[in-house]
């Protein structure tokens, strides 16, 4: 079952009281699909599919890299999706990446230390607060004009 605010420690408790069951943060997006996921050794974030995504973290709405382990503003790089890529990303969530530390389920990959929050509410988004305008960041979504499939049967047979 999945909740909003799983990662809030009142409504963990609050869904593991109401369910009798254990809570398991999970972060995704509309724009990218499932992004990370708890384990069942609980290390205080949650683990990024290193395989799918690369992750970066910038200044909130600024360019620079933040250094690892600093919090800033999650920029997300999908690696297997073809029908609608994300490139350099800016998710608007606030995230801190920790790299190669292991943990107890067996896991050394990225990460997201304390789990994801949200950066921006949608009135400062509308207000334009959200994220600044800069090349080499932001979205990106390829749409084809047209696709060329093959036909079912080749000519002549
Ligand atoms: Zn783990």
């Amino acid at each position: 079952m999945g909740a909003a605010g799983g990662s809030v420690p009142e409504v963990r408790s609050e869904l593991a009281a109401l369910w009798g069951g254990e809570v398991h943060d999970r972060y995704g997006l509309t724009e990218a699909g499932p992004v990370a996921a708890e384990c069942r050794a609980h290390p205080g974030g949650i683990h990024l599919q290193d395989d799918a995504f690369l992750a970066e973290v910038v200044d909130p709405g600024g360019e620079e890299p933040r250094p690892e382990g600093d919090e800033g503003e999650l920029v997300l790089t999908g690696l297997g999706r073809t029908s609608s890529p994300i490139i350099r990303y800016r998710t608007g969530d606030a995230a801190r990446l920790i790299r190669g530390r292991r943990c107890a389920c067996g896991r050394s990959g990225t990460l997201l230390e304390g789990g994801v929050r949200r950066l921006f509410s949608a009135r400062s988004r509308e207000r334009g607060e959200d994220r600044g305008r800069f090349p080499g960041v932001g979205g990106f979504f390829a749409l084809r004009s047209s696709v060329d499939l093959p036909s079912a049967a080749p000519e002549g047979r």
